[in-house]
């Protein structure tokens, strides 16, 4: 299968030809780890879970490392500790678990390999070195710099000249540097704050050496893809490629360079001050569903400003409640065709679901199904929540006599499915489920009659599936 790719680097539209063939290797960005995960942070989670799905489907997933790193040490962990009086190690602990509990709810797989940053000190050093010896950085006062005239092909990535990037860059001047341009390797540990042993005194990495160093340990020196927020692109993302270029001449680096656009809440940029700032476990906590979340997120391509909007969430929810009833019972078929297409031409999730909505019009529920599991809804883990809550909204009564006939209905559908695809112990559960419910089954000739028996139990009802 073809796969093209937008590549940031060169700004086109690139074939994926893996350095190893039949393997891929991706690098993705993670989080700094002390508060909860935003809203735009899961973006480039939901953007790279899709493309991870894509490249299971094509390579197998054996075939497939994806990395994503956390960090967990950083200067505002270490302000995060000071302001709270609590053990940085805590902090990070905690937020790690947060954040994976938080990007499970939205569907996201686990990458294959998430290293911390306060495990890999050693690669990093170690890297750091072999940049000292090459004439690529220097010590000066318990810092190590990076010297960014000395890579030809900085500012590449991004397109701009170095003289361009200091005249629009926040660079921060300081006495030992060669050049304002120099970035941080190393630097001193202050009383008080996390250290490790070095060389050059007790202090820790920059961040932007933790990326190189693991995504060299994990996947070499020449790799597929590299990704995250096109926030990361300057000065993240060249420092990176200044990083691993010089301490690796001979290696590629990452080959195809991926950059999500930043998501926006009711077409203004999210900020706290705005007050439209909000995490993805407050969304989830007001009983927002993950998968509808999720749904919004692959409704604009990755390289456009997305926008969330709470008419955007109601049009996902009713969207995916429709086809959760359709697909109920179904065993997922093949991909169909036009939705690898549109994946493949650099994850087209909007055309995907314009070709979900057609699927779903032509009756082939075992294609949307499956089209759905590829970028990853409509899946068991993130279902549960279409599930009525009839008493609750419509009252007693005519919760008996209209939704709950519905509910039946779809259930004994399913029940028939499942017989006539011979999954036998399937249809039996739902048969054995609906009688323990109270509901009464009759069999016949033209297909399966109901009535409501003297005891029926609402929540075993509600609870079937
Ligand atoms: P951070 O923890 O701020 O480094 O961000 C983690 C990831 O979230 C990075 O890949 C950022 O590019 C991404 N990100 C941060 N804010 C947004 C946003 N508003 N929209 C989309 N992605 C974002
Ligand atoms: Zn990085």
């Amino acid at each position: 299968m073809d796969i093209h790719l937008h590549n940031t680097k060169t700004r086109k539209k690139e074939l994926l030809t893996p350095v190893t063939p039949g393997r891929v290797g991706m690098y993705v960005c993670g989080p700094t780890v002390y508060d909860r995960a935003h809203i735009g942070n899961a973006r480039p989670v939901i953007v790279f879970d899709v493309l991870y799905r894509l490249l299971r489907h094509a390579y197998g997933a054996e075939n497939v490392t994806y990395v994503r790193n956390f960090t967990d040490v950083d200067d505002k962990i270490i302000a995060r500790a000071e302001e709270s009086g609590r053990e940085i190690g805590h902090i990070t602990a905690e937020t790690t678990e947060w954040y994976l509990e938080d990007m499970a709810a939205v569907g996201a797989l686990e990458p294959n390999e998430m290293p911390r940053a306060t495990e890999w000190i050693g690669a990093m050093v170690e890297m750091i070195e072999g940049l000292i010896s090459g004439g690529h950085a220097y010590a000066a006062e318990g810092h190590v710099l990076f010297r960014v005239r000395s890579y030809e092909a900085y500012g590449a990535l991004s397109g701009r000249s170095v003289d361009d990037m200091i005249a629009g860059a926040r660079v921060e001047v300081a006495p030992y540097k060669e050049d304002p341009m120099d970035f941080v390797l190393w630097k001193p540990a202050k009383a008080g704050e996390p250290g490790w042993d070095s060389p050059w005194g007790k202090g820790r990495p920059g961040w932007h050496i933790e990326c190189s160093a693991m995504a060299d340990a994990l996947l070499g020196e020449s790799f597929d893809i590299h990704g995250g927020g096109n926030d990361l692109m300057f000065p993240h993302h060249e420092n990176e490629i200044a990083q691993s270029k010089c301490a690796h001449p001979e290696g590629d680096f990452a080959r195809i360079w991926m950059h999500n656009e930043m998501l926006q809440v009711e077409g203004k940029k999210m900020s706290k001050s705005l007050g439209n700032f909000f995490t993805v476990r407050d969304l989830l906590d007001q009983g927002v569903p993950g998968e509808v979340i999720r749904f919004v997120f692959l409704g604009t391509h990755y390289r456009k400003p997305m926008d969330w909007t709470e008419k955007k969430r109601g049009e996902a929810e009713a969207t995916l409640r429709k086809w959760r009833a359709l697909v109920a019972g179904v065993e997922p078929g093949e991909v169909p065709e036009g939705v690898i297409a549109a994946l493949a031409d650099d994850l087209n999730t909007p055309s995907v679901i314009t070709e979900m909505h057609r699927l779903a019009a032509d009756g082939d529920v075992a294609g949307l199904l499956a089209a759905g599991h590829i970028i990853g809804v409509l899946t068991e883990e993130l279902g549960g929540w279409e599930q009525p809550r009839f008493v609750e909204h419509l009252g007693l009564e005519t919760a008996m006599n209209e939704g709950y006939a519905t509910w039946i209905d779809n259930l004994i559908k399913k029940r028939t499915n499942a017989k006539s695809a011979k999954r036998f112990s399937e249809a039996d559960r739902i048969r054995d489920g609906l009688n323990e419910a109270g509901i009464i089954l009759k069999d016949g000739p033209t297909g399966t009659e109901w009535e409501f028996g003297a005891d029926v139990d609402i929540s075993k009802l509600e609870a079937l599936k």
